[in-house]
């Protein structure tokens, strides 16, 4: 298991407001009214952007406008970083859209009143995800299977000091028994199948979300739920996710 750091669960807010160190990091010219990207504005017109998409669980919204994404993103790319836009984060891979993370995290609380409990994320990439989700579960175990974007979501989340997210390098594929079962398991990749091994490590009652192919060779977003009566599988829209990949690199 990673090791916690000893830190509250909280944005560094002082660090947030102070002036951006990076050149690439200057008011983006897509915001003229001299917004930096550290400015919560900046983030706030997103979120109204996410509701007028028709997202609408305030506890999501609250999470997507106090993550900066910025931070996330190569320097060349941070003037996109608030577009609602996928973007490369290197080897291949790619942060979803804050609409797909919105909207996914969205059917993971379906029907939870307060904070899920521990939370399970497949392909941690640069970390952003984790962020949100750390928001709105009380642990979020998240697992990558490239050593180099692992090591990119540790040096990314240093700085927002988020004593309950635990990265994990290895294949997610095999969930992570040590922090199962899981209230809820999100996957940023998708596969031709749903691994049994996060079935298996889904809590009675709780919600699986992952992109995954379905009949027509189209991926789409799949929601299982784990019931006393046993797995009820939703589709939903289609989607264009990473594949799912076994093993590490
Ligand atoms: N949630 C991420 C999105 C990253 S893209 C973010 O916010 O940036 C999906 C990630 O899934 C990629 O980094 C890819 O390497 C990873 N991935 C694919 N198959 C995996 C597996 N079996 N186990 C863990 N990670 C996997």
């Amino acid at each position: 298991m990673a090791q916690r750091p000893g830190f509250p669960i909280k944005l560094d807010k002082k660090a947030a407001n102070a002036p951006a160190k990076t050149p690439a990091a200057k008011p983006a010219p897509s915001h003229p009214q001299g917004l930096g990207l550290d400015s919560s504005a900046v983030r706030q017109r997103m979120v109204q952007k996410l509701a007028a998409q028709g997202l609408k669980d305030p506890m999501v919204l609250q999470a997507m406008g106090a993550v900066e994404r910025h931070r996330f993103v190569e320097s060349a790319l941070v003037n996109q970083a608030y577009e609602d836009t996928s973007l490369p984060i290197g080897l291949g891979q790619t942060i979803s859209k804050p609409n797909v993370v919105a909207r996914m995290i969205e059917l993971l609380r379906e029907g939870t009143a307060g904070k899920l409990g521990r939370v399970l994320e497949i392909g941690t990439g640069c970390g952003y995800q984790a962020a949100v989700l750390s928001h709105i579960a009380t642990e979020v175990y998240s697992i990558e299977r490239l050593k180099g974007l692992h090591e990119k979501a540790r040096a990314n989340l240093r700085h927002f000091r988020l004593a309950n997210v635990h990265l994990l390098f290895g294949d997610g594929m095999l969930g992570y028994e040590k922090g199962a079962p899981y209230a809820a398991i999100i996957s940023a990749a998708g596969g031709e199948n749903l691994p049994q091994a996060w079935l298996d490590q889904l809590a009675v009652g709780g919600r699986l979300v992952a992109p995954t192919v379905t009949v027509n060779g189209q991926q789409a977003l799949m929601v299982v739920d784990k019931t006393p009566q046993g797995l009820k599988q939703t589709v939903l829209e289609a989607v264009h996710f990473v594949p799912l990949k076994s093993g590490i690199s």
